[in-house]
């Protein structure tokens, strides 16, 4: 058993009522293999944005659970060797879906964890986060819970329909189970496909869809029930249309992929909502890098020599994400 504070993690009760107060959220970006990593740790400490790093059960099952642990530990040195000298990086276990997984999490050193008991009926999610809590926090290891049902596809967790979170059963769940966060659904989804067509209109001069605009009724809502408490939107990826352009350009194919539009994450990063969670850009990112370079050079074989574009572009994303949409820049 370690503890997250002897590896030089942190935890999120500071980092989320800073960007409360300061009107930004903190990106929370998944990884599973060393460029991601490199290039997110690169971001952070070049823009001096506090950072979480997040592993999902897919992740773990990927990359195996004590190599990303050691990773992040890795991280955290990595960093102060770039010039940081207090890094602010959290670790986060993203919707883990059982007491156990959760508590394997936090006697690994995870700073954080999410229990994601959205999909159970209303009692037993309580019930569920409230046991992850008071085993977490024994550690102080903060706990995010999940109101509500995201849309889309992550990793083993997925859901046809989305159900936007009820405002009048936060400050139930929150109060009942001593979380820390809570992720709501407004409408952002998981995945490259967070829209069918049929929720878009298209944009006549390029023909790209039009995603429907989020639940900001709602998220007002949920502020004024619960004041100053943090929230989590999940599934808020853009889905860069540059990205996608050079992925089928180059042998790709992903059609009508589309995401969240960036000026609507702007807007939700001045509210309570201090984390936003962002995977689905950087693997775009990454295989457009890797596609283009792989197509222009064709006699190119040396790993290194297409993920290194590939971790470049997952930088500049990353950095782009930080100062340009979030805000988190110069807050670490
Ligand atoms: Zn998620």
């Amino acid at each position: 058993m370690v503890n997250f504070k002897e590896i030089g993690l942190v935890n999120t009760r500071e980092m989320f009522k800073k960007a409360i107060d300061g009107g930004y959220a903190i990106p929370a970006f998944n990884f599973n293999n060393m460029e991601q990593l490199q290039a997110i740790v690169q971001a952070a400490a070049e823009t001096k944005s506090p950072v979480i790093l997040q592993v999902s059960k897919g992740a773990r099952n990927y990359a195996n659970q004590t190599l990303l642990r050691y990773m992040a530990e890795g991280a955290v040195e990595y960093a102060k060797e770039l010039g940081w000298e207090k890094p602010q990086i959290v670790l986060h276990l993203d919707h883990g879906d059982s007491f156990e997984l959760c508590k394997s999490c936090v006697d690994m050193g995870f700073s954080s964890v999410m229990i994601d008991g959205s999909a159970l009926p209303y009692d037993e999610n309580v019930a569920l986060t409230k046991k992850v809590v008071e085993y977490a926090h024994q550690y102080d290891v903060t706990v995010e819970g999940e109101l509500g049902v995201l849309a889309g596809v992550e990793d083993e967790v997925q859901a046809e329909e989305s159900h936007y979170t009820k405002p009048e059963e936060v400050v139930d769940f929150t109060s009942k189970t001593g979380v820390d966060s809570l992720a709501i659904s407004i409408g952002t989804s998981h995945g490259a496909y967070k829209f069918k067509p049929e929720q878009c209109t298209r944009d006549p001069k390029t023909g790209k869809l039009v995603p429907p605009p989020l639940a900001f009724d709602v998220l007002k809502e949920i502020e004024k029930q619960l004041p100053g408490f943090p929230i989590v939107l999940h599934g808020s990826s853009s889905v860069p249309q540059d990205e996608v352009d050079t992925i089928n350009k180059f042998g790709g194919a992903l059609p009508d992929a589309v995401g969240i539009p960036e000026e609507q994450l702007r807007m939700a990063s001045k509210s309570a909502v201090c984390k936003i969670n962002i995977d689905s850009d950087s693997r775009l990112a990454m295989t457009a890098a890797i596609r283009k370079t792989l197509a222009e050079k064709p006699a190119e074989f040396d790993p290194r020599k297409y993920l290194g574009p590939a971790r470049d572009n997952m930088k500049k994303l990353y950095v782009h994400k930080i100062v340009d949409v979030l805000g988190s820049d110069g807050k670490a």
